[in-house]
């Protein structure tokens, strides 16, 4: 039996559809290619695969109307693929359900690292997964005992705190959206204002960053939301 993870690429442009089908199969992963939008929620329930890798615009079905649709019966991480950066922001407040978003051209090898991130993710979130503790730089949280080190010190966050830390944590470099921050924190998913997030944001970066750290670890980025780095 293979334990290779699967990806699915539903991507119209041949030529970028057989780059990502190389790099993703260099670094372990089996690839199946879908070329036309109205062939990908079949695809997907069929093969059952462990990432999808989206192109948004797409022949028949487009690719925020596959992802909304896929959300009706599948979890599976979503990387959508974007030809304009600022279309991502506009993507995002839409709420469809997508994990991550690419912007065209994009790097291949960045494309793996999104891709194992989220499913790196995935796995953290399956109940079965034995570590649990996440670490970046000097910051260590541990999410059963819901407690946080930084520098080996322990620092006291609120519940909203920590789950936010936590989601910055499972995805260091990454930009996460205020949305799917929102998401992460609150359980019922409640709508709460952008303020709100930055405002926990702002007291989650005053307890974890370094008083002589040149810069920063949590960064927000304009438009968009934040990132470790
Ligand atoms: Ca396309």
């Amino acid at each position: 039996m293979s334990t290779k993870q699967q990806v699915l690429i539903v991507e119209d442009e041949p030529k970028i559809a057989q780059i990502l089908v190389d790099f993703l199969t260099l670094e372990g992963y089996l690839t199946r290619v879908i070329h036309h939008g109205d062939e990908a929620e079949a695809a997907i329930k069929s093969d059952m695969p462990d990432c999808v890798i989206l192109d948004l615009m797409l022949p028949g079905k487009d690719g925020l109307s596959i992802c909304k649709d896929v959300r009706k019966f599948s979890q599976v991480p979503i990387i959508m693929l974007t030809a304009r950066v600022d279309e991502i922001d506009r993507l995002m407040g839409l709420g469809f359900g997508a994990d991550d978003y690419v912007c065209k051209p994009f790097s291949p090898r960045e494309v793996v690292a999104r891709v194992q991130a989220v499913l790196r993710r995935a796995s953290l979130s399956t109940p079965s997964a034995h570590s649990t503790t996440l670490s970046f730089k000097h910051i260590t949280i541990d999410t059963e005992r819901f407690e946080c080190k930084v520098n080996g010190t322990t620092v006291e966050l609120t519940p909203v705190e920590f789950r936010l830390l936590r989601s910055l944590l499972s995805r260091p470099g990454a930009v996460l959206s205020r949305e799917s921050l929102m998401h992460s924190c609150y359980d019922d998913s409640r709508i709460v204002s952008h303020r709100t997030i930055d405002s926990h944001m702002k007291n989650l970066r005053n307890k974890i960053t370094l008083a002589d750290d040149p810069q920063p670890i949590l960064q927000s980025v304009y438009g968009v939301g934040y990132k470790l780095m």
